[in-house]
């Protein structure tokens, strides 16, 4: 028997959702024939739309893709052939990316609290470069790693990024020059500074106070005969979730990063940067469909088959927002999201605006990219996470 439409007290309302201009909702109807759900389609298109925007805007620095944002082998494979170089953060994530075709020396072990173990793994395959933050780091590198390439990790402001990491990492800038000479007197190399302003930074003044901390201990490291030749700023460059969203332009943030590189360093250093997000976020479309429908509360739940658990792990270590999308058209009521464990916890909204579901229906979510499938739990009540579909 049909389930009778409920009526839900939240009085309808018109949807205000745009007609799909980019083609995406054909190409998941395409995608739904062929492939079962959930599915995450990860369009190569996009991957290199922002791996050129980044090169466009910041000319004068080398992304090093921050794999931890979505390390599937297919991903890595497309920035190997755009040129990418690549931070990792452990020794899997190292041999990893190396198996898949990266150079050596084009990858950073940005990690500055590492195991003996993986600095080891990284001197047997030749990943020379690495940061840290603190003096015992130090002497475990130079015991394990002689002549390692060593950048400084400072704490710099992470004012209004959605990812705050300043509270775990990074060097007072005060003792910044006494521990590079301490990395030398140890006989590393002391190559030059690195800082992140936190994920998802919609603030640039993080990146130009960041940039004037970094060119002034630079500065001072060179008047002590400490030259240093790479400044690494980082990730954190922000993207859109939301089709409406505003307070995002990374054009014009890059625009004046560039501004503040061009005035505050020499010509000399090098500058890299370890985008994660901006790179695969908004290439990820997540694709789920109903399971299961009920009406509790005075609304429509409707139950999907992918979850907290699984894709949607980044509504909790992300921190994140999304955008849920149907196919359907027409008018929209407050509903409520779920994923299909066994656990409350398990909810993804209790507030969304969308047309009514029946059981099969879709429900998409773009820029889903990054921190999404990475973070999902392998089989937490026997749902395995979205199939990833390069496309
Ligand atoms: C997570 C991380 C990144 C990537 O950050 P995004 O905000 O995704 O660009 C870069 N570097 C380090 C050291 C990180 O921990």
């Amino acid at each position: 028997m049909p389930i009778a439409t409920p009526k839900p007290l939240a009085g309808p309302k018109l949807s205000k959702s745009k007609p799909d201009l980019s083609g995406v909702e054909n190409l998941i109807r395409a995608m739904v024939k062929k492939h079962r759900t959930p599915f995450m389609m990860i369009r190569r298109s996009v991957l290199e739309k922002q791996f050129q925007r980044l090169r466009k805007c910041l000319p004068e620095v080398m992304p090093y893709y921050a794999i931890k944002a979505n390390p599937n082998p297919k991903i890595i494979k497309a920035f190997v052939k755009l040129g990418a170089g690549f931070d990792v953060a452990s020794g899997w994530e190292m041999k990893h990316v190396l198996s898949l075709g990266a150079s050596p020396d084009r990858v950073i072990f940005a990690n500055t609290i590492k195991s003996t173990e993986d600095i080891i793994s990284a001197r047997r395959r030749r990943v020379r470069m690495m940061t840290f933050d603190n003096e015992p780091e130090l002497y475990k590198i130079s015991e394990h790693y002689p002549g390692a390439q060593v950048l400084l990790r400072i704490k710099v402001g992470n004012e209004g990024s959605v990812v705050n990491l300043s509270l775990k990492f990074g060097a007072d800038p005060e003792n910044a020059y006494f521990i590079l000479r301490k990395a030398r007197s140890l006989g590393l190399v002391p190559m030059g500074l690195s800082f992140h302003v936190g994920s998802q930074s919609k603030n640039v003044e993080n990146y130009l106070q960041a940039l004037e901390i970094s060119a002034n201990i630079i500065n001072e490291a060179k008047e002590h005969d400490v030259p240093l030749k790479i400044m690494d700023i980082g990730g954190g460059f922000p993207i859109q979730h939301f089709d409406n969203e505003i307070g995002v332009n990374f054009e014009r943030m890059a625009f004046q990063i560039r501004k503040q590189i061009r005035q505050l360093f020499d010509k000399k250093v090098q500058f890299i940067a370890e985008p994660g997000r901006f790179l695969v976020g908004p290439a990820g479309i997540l694709v789920t469909q109903v399971i299961g429908r009920t009406f509790r509360n005075n609304k429509n739940y409707y139950y999907l088959n992918d979850g907290i658990y699984g894709d949607f792990s980044g509504m909790v270590f992300d921190h994140c927002k999304y955008e849920f999308k149907t196919l359907r058209r027409g008018q929209t009521f407050l509903s409520a999201l779920a994923g299909p464990t066994c656990d409350s916890f398990d909810t993804l909204s209790l507030d969304v605006e969308i047309p009514e579901l029946y059981v099969n229906d879709v429900v998409y979510v773009k820029n889903i990219g990054a921190y999404s499938s990475a973070s999902a739990v392998a089989n937490f009540n026997g749902f395995a996470p979205a199939k990833i579909v390069l496309v």
